[in-house]
């Protein structure tokens, strides 16, 4: 505290990121990074930017991301100007709080979600609701109607990992006509189904996607916005108020890099999801329950042990998961999918912790 902070300073209560562990081996399970490489495509690219002893780095970036808003464009089947690109999809989200969601009426949100929503909305002075999910972590989209300043979720939620069918999206859009309706897609390439497809039609819908996690450049920090052109604007006007380079230039040829290998991106998805399937049945087996997951993590409760006691014995062994010691969910972990012989350290570690 400091007599020098302003009043929203003094206020606000920062999200707090998962621990990255200053260890050389950690299992590093808290953090839904991705365990397996971006495709080499990437690398060739950051190299082939350094060239000339990285003369190019003496120049501002594209501060408009050109070509890589064409590029995802075109992966997507949009045009350019439905594409917003940011420094990770967290600063897009930022952008969107500040550009689309002050409003009226408080904007809404699931009770159990990703826990930096609440922390724009107090940054940024937007009033918001929590909408309690149901008693296994499903979202009921009929309980978000008008009237509200706007609705934000992401699918699959956070960190419950549980996905919404794309027909809930829609009705979620079409009882919401006159509010924004923003949609997180971090984890939907792990087996949701993207709302993209309903931008043409909606012209209040926002999806936002991220580089972070199914295309393994979390440390990259590239996100996008896609929707309507006039939405796009508004998180233009945003940006060029805060910071025109939010893409560095390695940011960006990375990025379109790994756009351009999809081969590589649907393998290291499927890898994924096979291991989410394999850790599902063995932690079932050790006494979880695991909700139903379509993301990189699965969210268990153990029957009879404490989920707090439990990460503190896997951390003393260096496995890291993430426990929140929040209402309703103080008894879950949420396990990112690692390789399957990371899981496997984590199944044998649990056997040693929980087992009778
Ligand atoms: C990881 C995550 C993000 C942020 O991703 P970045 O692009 O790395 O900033 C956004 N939303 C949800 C729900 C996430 O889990």
């Amino acid at each position: 505290m400091s007599r020098f902070w302003s009043d929203i300073v003094h206020r606000l209560t920062p999200y707090v990121p998962g621990e990255q562990p200053a260890l050389a081996h950690p299992i590093k399970l808290n953090t839904n990074e991705n365990p397996y490489s971006p495709s080499p495509r990437v690398v060739d690219a950051i190299r082939r930017e350094l060239c000339d002893d990285g003369a190019s780095l003496r120049k501002y970036p594209d501060p408009t991301a050109r070509a890589l808003r064409e590029v995802v464009a075109a992966h997507h089947g949009l045009r350019i100007e439905q594409v917003f690109a940011g420094n990770g999809s967290d600063e897009v989200l930022a952008h969107a709080f500040q550009a689309l969601m002050k409003r009226a009426d408080p904007i809404c949100f699931p009770d159990i979600t990703y826990s930096f929503y609440p922390v724009y909305a107090q940054l940024y002075g937007v009033e918001y609701r929590t909408i309690p999910l149901d008693a296994d972590f499903a979202i009921d989209v009929h309980a978000y109607r008008a009237p509200n300043g706007g609705i934000l979720m992401p699918n699959p939620n956070a960190p419950t990992g549980r996905a919404l069918p794309l027909s809930d999206i829609e009705a979620l859009l079409k009882a919401n006509p006159d509010v924004p309706v923003i949609i997180d897609e971090a984890y939907v390439d792990f087996g949701a189904e993207s709302a993209v497809k309903l931008i043409d039609a909606y012209s209040n819908l926002l999806v936002v996607q991220t580089t972070s996690k199914a295309r393994s450049l979390a440390g990259m920090r590239v996100g996008f916005a896609f929707g309507d052109a006039a939405l796009i604007e508004a998180l233009r006007r945003v940006k060029d108020s805060f910071n025109s380079y939010p893409l560095d230039r390695l940011a960006q040829v990375a990025a379109i890099a790994s756009y351009e290998d999809r081969a590589w991106f649907e393998e290291s998805c499927a890898k994924v999801i096979a291991s989410r399937n394999r850790l599902t049945a063995q932690l079932e087996a050790l006494g979880f329950d695991v909700v139903p997951s379509a993301a990189n993590f699965v969210f268990a409760k153990h029957a009879a042990r404490d989920a707090a006691t439990l990460a503190a014995a896997l951390r003393k062994r260096e496995i890291f998961v993430r426990h929140f010691g929040l209402p309703r969910i103080d008894q879950h972990l949420r396990i990112s999918i690692g390789t399957d012989s990371e899981c496997d350290a984590l199944v044998g570690a649990l056997k040693e912790i929980a087992g009778d």
